[in-house]
């Protein structure tokens, strides 16, 4: 059976990085930890680094690209990002491999396209990777939900959408002012209710899972961003399963059978 899995390693600003398995091969989307600890949290899902094909960064902030050099070397696998992502990451020795928003890129068995997303970072991009009939839309740090992230994202059968802050906690929180309105602007990073806003336009029947990721540890708590998302998500007659992963945790694997 063709199967598509994705296992979050971690997630939110100490390291992002997720494992999308299909037919015992890897894609490593950002590798946001340390080489050892990447390979440690592998192994706490039954993966070896070796499955691993190669990595694909969506823009080079160290939160996503911290053992990414490291593990290519270790591995022998190419890592894929925008020509802007690749020049401000440390990829000495790597063979680095651009990729182009709008431009279909296949990795293995997958099928990816990189789209533009508005984010403080030289050329950042969101995901849709389709395996076989299964399409996974993958929406990390980024500051606006505008219609052509939704166009992208809509009717995949899994969503992983950045619910970075509540705006209430944001707001009475302790970050100083120009840090508030940085992450709060169009550049910045998604609020619980723009999370709500993208997988409610986003989902379609097709759509079983919404998978909220890059929750801020000081400005939200999963629940509050689980139940956003939920309740603009019940306002459809087909029944869309919330997970929200923990700030530095691991969650999943996820299935899109
Ligand atoms: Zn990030
Ligand atoms: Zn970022």
């Amino acid at each position: 059976m063709h199967r598509l899995t994705v296992s979050i390693l971690s997630s939110g600003s100490v390291g992002n990085s997720a494992l999308v398995m299909s037919e015992g091969k890897g894609l490593l989307v950002d590798a946001g930890l340390s080489c050892r600890e990447l390979e440690r949290r592998m192994s706490v899902f039954g993966a070896e680094p070796t499955q691993v094909e190669a990595v694909l960064l969506t823009h080079e902030h160290t939160d996503h690209v911290r053992g990414a050099r490291r593990f290519a070397l270790d591995y022998a696998v190419p890592v894929y990002g925008t020509k802007g992502t690749l020049a401000l990451t440390p990829l000495d020795g790597v063979d680095a491999r651009p990729i182009a928003s709008g431009k279909e890129v296949r990795i293995g068995e997958l099928r990816i396209e990189p789209f533009k997303v508005r984010h403080l970072a030289a050329e950042p991009v969101a995901l849709s990777v389709t395996f076989d009939s299964r399409r996974l839309g993958i929406a990390t740090d980024l500051g606006s939900v505008t219609a052509d992230v939704v166009r992208h994202m809509a009717g995949a059968d899994m969503l992983l959408v950045e619910a970075n802050y509540d705006e209430e906690m944001l707001l009475r929180g302790t970050y100083p002012e120009f840090l508030k309105r940085a992450i709060r602007g169009d550049h910045g990073h998604l609020s619980n209710d723009d999370a709500a806003e993208l997988s409610g336009s986003a989902a379609t029947e097709r759509t079983k899972k919404v998978v909220l990721v890059h929750l801020s540890r000081e400005n939200n708590m999963p629940e509050i961003a689980r139940k956003a998302v939920e309740k603009n998500l019940a306002r459809r007659k087909h029944p869309v399963r919330v997970e929200v992963t923990e700030h530095g945790g691991m969650s999943g694997p996820f299935d899109l059978a």
